[in-house]
């Protein structure tokens, strides 16, 4: 369906849908937007793709003509440090109805939804009130957030209870989208504000 060749008669390069993660391995993107349509957050456009190859995580951010590779992290609001830029040709994305996302690419389209529960990976940091803690210390499920995994390395760590939390792990919390705001709050500096 999807190439990554260029048309040898032609000399036209057909629409590039395959991007590097961070790891190096190739991500197919209309693959990724199949798994994550309806779970990922809305107009933050982000997605988080995991290696097939070698488990690695990569974020990348779309827009119109292309994707970003890089790391979101909150501060007081969400930030994307971007990493790497690639172009991919017919690549849009449109936010509607106010934070719901179309994307468009190679004459398939997909929807992502802000209001359904959305998945976001957050960094610990080394400085985080969640260092050093049990995930069930950590009482996330007050917030209406659920840990799925933590990701330690190339690892996929089950989220048991017991487990404690270090510094350069990966949480990766499913929730209303302000609910996962709040955890962020929680897991870097413990204030729990406003559960819901
Ligand atoms: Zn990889």
């Amino acid at each position: 369906m999807y190439h990554l060749t260029r048309s040898p008669a032609a000399g036209i390069q057909t629409p590039v849908t395959k991007i590097k993660g961070l790891c190096g391995h190739a991500i197919d993107l209309p693959a990724l937007l199949d798994a994550t349509a309806g779970n990922a957050a809305g107009s933050s456009a982000m997605l988080y793709a995991r290696c097939g190859v070698c488990g690695e995580g990569t974020e990348m951010r779309l827009a119109n003509g292309g994707v970003t590779v890089g790391y979101s992290y909150f501060g007081g609001s969400l930030h994307f440090e971007p990493m790497e830029r690639y172009p991919v040709k017919g690549l849009k994305v449109t936010a509607s109805d106010p934070d719901d996302l179309e994307v468009v690419l190679g004459g398939r389209r997909w929807r992502f939804a802000v209001d359904t529960p959305s998945r976001h990976r957050f960094v610990v940091f080394d400085n985080a009130f969640a260092v050093g803690r049990a995930l069930a210390a950590l009482e996330f499920e007050r917030l209406s957030v659920v840990v799925e995994a933590v990701e330690r390395g190339a690892e996929r760590i089950a989220p048991d209870p017991e487990l404690v939390v270090r510094a350069g792990d990966f949480l990766h919390l499913r929730g209303p989208a302000p609910a996962l705001t709040r955890a962020w709050h929680h897991m870097n500096d413990g204030g729990g504000r406003g559960a819901a």
